[in-house]
Parts: C-alpha cells; sequence; structure tokens
C-alpha cells in the first residue's frame, strides 16, 4: 500500500471520530496491512520500521483505542500474548498450529449451527462465540509415531 493511501482501519478511525495523529495511521496501517495477528511487538518492530520515533508504549496505548473504539479485535491464543487483527467484517474462527504459531481463519458451518442449537437448547439466543482449535501437523506426529 503506498503511503498516501488511507488504510481501512484507519477510515475505520475516521468515521469513529478518532483523531489520527500521524504516529497512529502508522500504526493503523501496519495492522491494516498485517494478515497474521500480531502481538504488540511485532506491532511495534513493523511500526518503527516506517517510523523510529514510534515508542512501544504509544503502540500500546493506540492499540487499546483502537480496541475500545471496537476496530481492533484481540485474541488470547493460548502462549499469554494479546493478539490483534481488524475487526473482521464476517465472523470467523481460528486454528493454531501451535508448533509453528501460524493462525489459520476458517469458517464451518456445521460448526455455527451446533452452537446456535446448543444454546437454545439450553434456553438462549447465541450472539457471539469465540473458536480457538489448537493443532499440530498430521505429517509431523505421524512420522514422531512410526
Ligand atoms: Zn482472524
Amino acid at each position: 500500500m503506498g503511503s498516501g493511501m488511507i488504510s481501512r482501519l484507519e477510515q475505520l478511525c475516521i468515521d469513529k471520530g478518532l483523531k489520527m495523529t500521524e504516529q497512529r495511521r502508522v500504526i493503523a496501517r501496519v495492522l491494516s496491512d498485517a494478515a497474521d495477528h500480531p502481538d504488540v511487538e511485532q506491532v511495534y518492530r513493523r511500526s518503527i520500521e516506517i517510523d523510529p520515533h514510534i515508542s512501544i508504549a504509544t503502540v500500546y496505548r493506540t492499540v487499546r483505542l483502537f480496541e475500545e473504539a471496537n476496530i481492533l479485535a484481540r485474541h488470547d491464543f493460548g502462549d499469554g500474548r494479546a493478539r490483534y487483527e481488524e475487526m473482521p467484517t464476517d465472523h470467523h474462527d481460528h486454528l493454531i498450529d501451535i508448533q509453528s504459531g501460524r493462525v489459520i481463519e476458517f469458517r464451518n458451518e456445521d460448526i455455527e449451527k451446533l452452537q446456535r442449537f446448543v444454546a437454545t437448547e439450553l434456553g438462549y439466543k447465541l450472539v457471539g462465540h469465540r473458536l480457538e482449535l489448537f493443532a499440530v501437523p498430521i505429517d509431523q506426529s505421524e512420522r514422531r509415531n512410526s
């Protein structure tokens, strides 16, 4: 993305009426460009490649601001670090490869349906859920067993 272009996240910030400083714009662009659910440390490292004057404290503050404005989704993928992604327009769940840390997004209609069913059975209307699958690649665990 060219530096003059507005990232989707930055547009969301503007729509929400957030005051956009140059540093916030950089952090918004880094988060918008990320496809890997980075933690604050990773967002910081990518941000200082664009603007070396950005501090980790600014990244922490900005990420929290975006999160409170509901334009950033926070996840806990079991390693104790908060991970972030642009608030998705369509719902998806995550599979976490616990060996490589790779995060794969998926959506499964049977799971979606089953969760609604469970809630209904318990007398509730489902309004949201979080699902994380922790997994290892199949070919590697087979290799270990043989
Ligand atoms: Zn995701």
